[in-house]
């Protein structure tokens, strides 16, 4: 077991510190809306790292963030003042075929585990972005264009090695699997991020994949959206558990993404049929391997908008006209070209498999999820802070989300949503009480705290 002795601890790992050349961009996020100045940042190598940067924290009594990719959209794995202990220099991938299981390090991105896994002729679910990193997508969910195939990233994590506080200051690596520590295993799964203990390695159950089908259409205008997005929702969450898509409008165009795991061209064109019918899209289609597709539909981050909002919703009812109303309204209106509304269907292997020893993730019955986007500014241009667009953008996201809300029902973990008022349940729903009391086990004393930290049950006045 991996833990510390040495008293008082020492960082060890890659350190950066205030007055480093490379502590600007050690401490920047993906969200450039949010900046903070750490004290300092950890890059752990090796477990080890982790366990002293921990220990190190608690007896100099320093608040903690724990990193990976840098995506969290409300800048919540990154504190002024305080230590981020990233991880996301640890990268290794040990895929064992027979079992159909891999193990990575946590500092892999999304790109790279579909990338070593294709090499193997492998796959398993993530969120679409390469650049997320595997394990902030998992810890929350991590859902994309293989879910309806092979259920949410976290149904598929069946272990992790994890550096939690122990003793009155000190930290240790231990193992959640179904059988050691099985009811933080569970937690990991949908409610893990930055709040029970910082994972060093992930487990996987991985699925055979060569060949996928890539389908994409696109209907200029919004004029086809009420056809479209109703033809979509009635279909998608009940098509063949192979094909997953989602809907991406934009204030000029609507965009359909589809991925059929094993198949081929003509049965991915009859499963979307229902939507492919409406109006005249402009359809194409790619048969490639999984990991080769995924590749090419990243956008280098340069070209990625500087500033983000999202607003996390899930829909478990056929959005009625009024609802596609909305949406068709709010998006003609959009106060820039990277404003979007995005839908990603749900169904198919996340309704039918609870993974085995059950997990925090509450949103297995969903239709869909849906996600009202702002995005403004340029990487390397002006601050958010001096840009008039941000409070143009911030307004127009807070009321298109709002005027959304009489039809929805939960929100996402991973895609925050900053100050909404009963934050636990619209993300774990009926588990936020079992999440409190294995929260109290884990980190009673609240060692990883932060905006939306689950507290511990003996804590319920926070
Ligand atoms: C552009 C973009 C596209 C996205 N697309 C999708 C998508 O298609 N599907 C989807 O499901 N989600 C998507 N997301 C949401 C994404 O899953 C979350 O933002 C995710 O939590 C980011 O993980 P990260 O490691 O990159 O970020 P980080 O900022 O490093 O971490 C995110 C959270 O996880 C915690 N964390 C990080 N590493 C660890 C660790 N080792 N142990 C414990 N906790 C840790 C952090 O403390 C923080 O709370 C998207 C986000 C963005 C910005």
């Amino acid at each position: 077991m991996t833990s510390t002795t040495a008293r008082p601890a020492e960082l060890t790992g890659r350190i950066v510190r205030p007055g480093d050349t490379d502590y600007p961009t050690a401490s920047a996020g993906y969200n450039l809306l949010f900046t903070h100045d750490p004290t300092v940042i950890v890059f752990a190598q090796e477990t080890q790292d982790v366990v002293n940067a921990l220990t190190w924290a608690r007896q100099n009594d320093t608040p903690v963030r724990v990193r990976s990719g840098r995506h969290c959209l409300e800048g919540w794995s990154n504190v002024d003042n305080g230590i981020v202990i990233d991880v996301s220099e640890m990268k290794s991938a040990t895929i064992d075929t027979a079992s159909s299981t891999a193990t990575v390090g946590a500092g892999l991105n999304q790109l790279e585990a579909v990338t070593e896994l294709g090499k193997a002729g492998f796959a398993a679910p993530t969120g679409t972005e390469g650049t997320v990193g595997l394990v902030g997508a998992t810890l929350g969910g991590g859902f994309g264009l293989l879910t309806r195939n092979f259920g949410m990233a976290s149904d598929n994590l069946i272990a992790a090695e994890v550096v939690v506080a122990s003793n009155v200051d000190g930290a240790t690596a231990i193992i959640a699997d179904e059988k050691n520590n099985s009811d933080l295993l569970w937690a990991l799964r949908g409610a893990g991020n930055g709040n029970f203990g910082i994972v060093t390695s992930l487990t996987y159950k991985i699925h055979p994949l060569t060949q996928t089908i890539y389908v994409t259409a696109t209907w200029p205008g919004l004029h086809d959206l009420r056809g479209v997005f109703e033809a979509w929702q009635r279909s998608a969450p009940h098509t063949d558990n192979r094909l997953t898509s989602q809907l991406e409008i934009h204030a000029d165009e609507i965009v359909l993404l589809g991925a059929l795991g094993a198949g081929s061209e003509t049965e991915a064109t009859q499963m979307l049929a229902p939507i492919l019918s409406v109006g005249d899209p402009d359809v194409s289609t790619v048969n490639a391997s999984w990991a080769d597709i995924y590749a090419g539909f990243q956008i280098p981050m340069p070209q990625e908008a500087a500033n983000w909002k999202f607003f996390s919703q899930f829909v478990s009812d056929p959005f009625p006209v009024e609802a596609i109303s909305v949406v068709g309204s709010f998006m003609s209106k959009a106060p820039t070209p990277d404003c979007n509304y995005m839908t990603n269907a749900f169904g198919g292997a996340v309704k039918g498999s609870e993974p085995s020893g059950g997990s925090a993730f509450a949103h297995r019955n969903a239709l869909f999820y849906a996600e009202p986007g702002a995005g403004w500014g340029t990487r390397g241009g002006i601050p958010a802070t001096a840009d008039p667009l941000t409070a143009k953008c911030q307004a127009w996201i807070a009321e298109f989300s709002q005027a959304l809300e009489p039809y929805v029902n939960g929100a996402y973990v991973n895609v925050p949503n900053a100050g909404m008022a009963d934050w636990e349940t619209a993300y774990w729903g009926p588990n936020v009480d079992r999440l409190r009391t294995i929260k109290a086990k884990y980190d009673p004393n609240a060692v990883f705290s932060f905006e939306q930290s689950i507290p511990p049950l003996h804590d319920r006045g926070r």
